[in-house]
């Protein structure tokens, strides 16, 4: 995987506030009870260490509590090799482990990248085929990836199981000090020369390879590839001037034998810094790691740091071109422009840190000076993919401009920003904002994520990296004090910094980027030319080599793989129980209520759903915008920017999402809603409900331009998203037509409604939208038929009772009964051990008259790879049948689908996986090709019915599925299947029953039962470039 890091402070800001973008799925309950010798706080044995203390051939160098984070930090290194090693000792069970290299290539070839795929292709101790793969089907792992960053890789994993900590340790240290690098492996995950059918000598030579495929796909996305340029532009003299990922056409001058060489320099201990997180004893870590790898070394320089970048006398200019966007909201406005700054060095901790909120202060929110100068003239659609502080390169950067702008606005969008920066540097910003954004922090340390020990990870990664001090960067009160005393010394302290980082900086580059028609074209054909040359230089016997190695590869790719060397968990080893989640039904005014004591470290989170079975019919598809506009337009006595403001001051955030919630028993019946989210600090409380009453009683809907500029800004993000989740929309699609579920779901957050949005945005008058939202305000906010669900400590709770109750006053006189759209609607029992009858209930509609159909549908993109999917209707989360499905997906993945499409069929990624909705969807991701992965999906199907696997196959295949079904929920989220699809804890565990007695011919049957030709009423999806194929076949429909 290639990422291009966002500042770890934003990062640690989106993986701990979860309120936005959050999406609910049913998940289950951690099964793992702490064992007793863990239960004396993590934290507190920590402290135990002394600086100066060997142990395991490390020397302890500090010992540092951190209170804010409630963990202790022990930073330590390795005696013979100088490995650098920091532990954080928390009460967490989800640990987690982690090793990054600094890797500072010097060309585009990819070294980095492939170097990171390959070394998890087999090792010394584990010398089957892609170990790190089949660890996924061996472990109860939380999480398991590796990175490749501008300048580290790092190679992260987390599970909650003791001994399956050690079982992954043993495989990630083996691969990264001891890899095979293989020439085949080389070949599969770098690039090859290769016959396009493999088995025939007379097709046409292509190139191939994962990375070569995954970066094309990369440099598809326009929002990847203006980051890219803006990048290597900004830091001309170095590694940062180059594509770590590899550039598609530079990949091909690698050779193996650089990517040996790289790895005996860059992938040694001396160069390597060690990361483990949570509640087991470090050391046995220290103990395993000295064992099995560090004490085969000897200390080196390896000389991977980065040199300072040298600061130009005047500022620069460039321009780029890309691919036009078919879905970008205006045509005609398809230009990028931003400013980018070159800032101080990371390393330094407060200065940093004080330039990230600085950033935040500019362009965040509504009432940021940047926001008012660029988004809300409407210049453009969005601001650019890059904006704000960057702390990911050894310099940070700041950039601020647009998107989705005309070309003749080029001229004044900057002439705009220098202007702001001069505004901010006399005017500065509001105390009041100041306060806000340290408030942001405040509830980002509190709130509890269930991937903490990943985000600390991440967000120290960077500095540490540059020999920053990471234990420094965890004490973020610290940090805040500074600030805090910084501010109060001198008053001009932010203006300050501006002047000199922005007004007084010659380091700065301005980036255009525009459409070029002949974009792809012209890649298309740089692609044939770089082919033709290697072509030309091949020999006839090299000729006959690439076909042999084409078929040496393919044969070591379709042999039965001897996986038995990687250590395995049993089925045995997994919790044959889920511990029961406790919650209390109550009522607030009539109003159902559920509550979920939590150790929630003083975070109140709030939900309430609300129904959608009133809303008309022609205003159902503008719900999605509804939700997405409603808590940012103003309301009661405060304008939208005073609102935004509150919102800061008082709450983690506020939002509403549409729900298409398939019921648990009928694959024709589903809930329809919107569910309100939003978290705060106790004291907060009465002022977060405040402001919900105030946006059920007095929104505000009379402001045009407002909703203009948010209309264009979801347009925008919609558009942008497709490349990168383009597997998504086409699963979406695949099940439009197999069950009434689908059908809204594809309404609400598929290409459908893509399409609609883009739509609006492209309308020169949006005052028949503005006037229908208090329409559907009427019907969605409204108290009849909500229910409400609160996660707090017990403390909190009966003070959180009186507060919903005086809310529910507050809010009922939106109360109305309205008649339901929809006539078939289904009662059921809010409280799923009531008696029928006796308490509230979800209203559910029912369709019995809907008739799944087969449909196969095509959109062309502007990309050159493709996202197939085809779905299939069978039997929802109560049927007897529903575990083996779930088995069978996991099984078909990882056992066959893996193998096609990503291993023979080039393809990042594919596989199979079964919904809560009943739909079994089959996918690929950014994949080459598009009607042959339908066919492999097939073969797949028949490699399940004809039982071609083994005991050991349906073992690995459980493991992975519980691993997902007990992968840690934080306690903001607990209870919530119960209250949003009222699977309780009870038919979880007859799931989780059944899932441990699935069987060889339970997976056939299925198999042939459902899935099989004849059987299935299916839907099939691709969004992919031109297809002549499917332009030939008439049963396509094609966008
Ligand atoms: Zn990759």
């Amino acid at each position: 995987m290639f990422r291009r890091t966002k500042t770890a402070f934003q990062k640690l800001r989106r993986l701990s506030s979860n309120g936005h973008q959050h999406t609910w799925r049913p998940r289950s309950i951690s099964a793992k009870e702490r064992a007793p010798q863990y239960h004396a706080s993590a934290r507190e044995r920590a402290l135990q260490y002394q600086p100066g203390q060997k142990i395991h051939g490390f020397t302890v160098k500090e010992v540092v509590p951190v209170p804010d984070l409630f963990l202790t930090a022990v930073r330590l290194t390795h005696d013979k090799t100088g490995a650098q090693y920091l532990h954080a000792a928390r009460d967490d069970s989800n640990n987690l482990f982690s090793v990054q290299f600094r890797t500072t290539p010097m060309d585009s070839t990819g070294v980095p990248h492939i170097l990171e795929h390959t070394v998890l292709c087999g090792s010394e101790r584990y010398p089957c085929r892609d170990p790190f793969f089949k660890m996924l089907n061996r472990s109860l792992s939380t999480f398991m990836n590796a990175f490749t960053a501008s300048d580290y890789t790092m190679y992260p994993f987390s599970t909650q199981n003791g001994k399956d900590f050690q079982n992954l340790l043993s495989v990630y240290l083996d691969a990264v000090f001891f890899p095979c690098l293989r020439e085949q492996d080389f070949w599969q995950e770098g690039w090859r020369l290769e016959n396009e059918i493999p088995t025939d000598p007379t097709s046409p030579l292509v190139f191939k390879g994962v990375v070569f495929n995954e970066m094309k796909g990369a440099f598809s996305d326009n929002e990847q590839l203006y980051a890219q340029h803006l990048q290597n532009k900004l830091f001309p003299d170095h590694t940062y001037s180059v594509v770590s990922g590899g550039e598609p056409l530079a990949i091909p001058d690698l050779s193996w034998e650089q990517l040996k060489h790289f790895h005996a320099t860059h992938y040694h201990p001396s160069n390597a810094r060690f990361f483990t997180y949570g509640d087991l004893p470090l050391d046995e870590h220290l103990k395993q790691i000295e064992d099995e790898a560090l004490s085969r070394f000897d200390r080196t320089e390896p000389n991977t740091q980065v040199p300072p970048q040298p600061h130009w006398t005047s500022p620069r200019e460039e321009h780029v071109t890309c691919s036009p966007d078919a879905m970008a909201p205006d045509p005609a406005k398809q230009n990028t422009l931003c400013i980018s700054y070159l800032l101080g060095d990371i390393t330094d901790t407060f200065e940093a840190f004080t330039l990230s909120l600085l950033s935040s202060l500019m362009i965040s929110g509504p009432n940021s000076p940047f926001y008012k100068a660029l988004i809300e003239p409407k210049l453009g659609t969005d601001f650019s993919s890059v904006v704000g502080y960057d702390g990911s390169t050894k310099e940070a950067s700041f950039s601020v401009g647009l998107q989705g702008m005309a070309e003749e606005d080029m001229e004044r969008v900057k002439q705009i920003i220098n202007q702001t920066i001069d505004d901010i540097i006399v005017n500065g910003f509001e105390e009041e904002r100041i306060e806000a954004l340290l408030h942001k922090i405040e509830i980002q340390m509190k709130h509890q994520s269930t991937s903490f020990g990943l985000t600390l990870a991440s967000y120290i990664a960077s500095c540490w990296n540059h020999d920053g001090d990471p234990v420094h960067l965890l004490q973020i009160s610290d940090s805040v004090s500074k600030f805090r005393q910084a501010l109060k010394e001198n008053p001009r302290f932010l203006q300050d910094k501006v002047q000199r980082y922005f007004k007084e900086n010659t380091h700065r580059l301005t980036l255009s980027m525009s459409p070029n028609e002949a974009y792809l074209e012209n890649q298309a054909k740089a692609e044939e030319e770089k082919l033709q040359q290697k072509i030309q230089s091949l020999s006839d016997s090299d000729r006959r080599d690439v076909y042999e190695k084409g078929l040496e590869l393919l044969a070591a790719q379709s042999k039965t793989q001897d996986a038995s060397c990687l250590p395995a968990l049993m089925v045995s080893d997994i919790e044959p129980t889920i511990p029961i989640t406790p919650v209390e039904m109550g009522t607030a005014g009539r109003i159902p209520v559920q509550y979920c004591e939590q150790p929630t470290n003083g975070m109140v989170y709030f939900r309430a759903m609300c129904s959608l079975n009133t809303l008309p019919e022609d205003l159902k598809i503008y719900a999605p915008l509804f939700c997405s506009v409603i808590t940012k337009m103003g309301c009661g006595s405060l304008d939208y920017r005073q609102q935004a403001q509150q919102i800061d001051l008082k709450t983690g955030g506020m939002s509403i999402s549409t729900q298409v919630i398939p019921d648990s028993a009928q694959l024709d019946m589903y809930e329809q809603g919107v569910l309100l989210f939003s978290s705060c600090l106790e004291r907060n409380l009465p002022d977060m409900l405040h402001l919900w009453s105030s946006i059920f009683n007095s929104p505000h809907f009379d402001d045009e331009e407002r909703l203009r500029v948010l209309v264009m800004m979801s347009a925008q993000e919609l558009a942008n998203g497709i490349s990168y989740s383009g597997h998504m929309y086409a699963m979406t699609r695949a099940g439009r037509s197999l069950s009434p579920a689908g059908e809204l779901h594809e309404m609400f957050g598929g290409m459908e409604q893509v399409k609609f949005m883009k739509r609006i945005a492209e309308m020169s008058d949006l005052g028949p939208v503005l006037r229908s939202l208090p329409r559907i305000k009427k019907h969605l906010l409204n108290p009849e038929g909500m229910r409400c669900a609160v996660n707090a400590t017990p403390q909190k709770m009966s003070d959180v009772a009186t507060r919903l109750d005086g809310f529910m006053k507050d809010i009922a006189c939106n109360r109305k009964d309205r008649k339901v759209v929809r006539p078939h609607i289904i009662e059921r029992q809010f409280d799923p051990s009531a008696a029928a009858g006796s308490g509230p209930s979800r209203k559910l509609i029912s369709e019995p008259s809907f008739h799944p159909c087969q449909m196969k549908t095509f959109f062309p993109m502007p990309f050159p790879i493709n996202f197939v999917s085809e779905c299939v209707r069978t039997v929802p989360f109560v049927h007897e049948d529903y575990a083996s499905l779930c088995v069978l997906a996991r099984m078909m993945t990882a056992k066959f689908l893996h193998g096609e499409i990503r291993e023979k069929g080039g393809a990042y990624g594919g596989g199979a996986r079964m919904g809560g909705g009943g739909l079994f969807s089959f996918y690929s991701y950014r994949d080459p090709n598009s009607v042959q992965t339908l066919s492999a999906f097939r073969k797949g199907v028949d490699w399940a019915r004809t039982g071609q696997f083994s005991q050991q196959d349906i073992d690995e295949a459980k493991l992975s599925v519980f691993s997902a079904v007990d992968s840690p929920v934080a306690p903001a989220d607990k209870g919530m299947s119960r209250f949003l699809s009222g699977i309780t804890d009870e038919m979880k565990q007859s799931h989780r029953e059944r899932l441990f007695t699935v069987t060889d011919k339970n997976l056939q049957d299925v198999a042939g039962r459902y899935l099989g030709v004849g059987q299935r009423t299916c839907g099939v999806a691709i969004l992919g470039p031109e297809n002549e194929t499917v332009k030939k076949d008439p049963s396509w429909i094609v966008k």
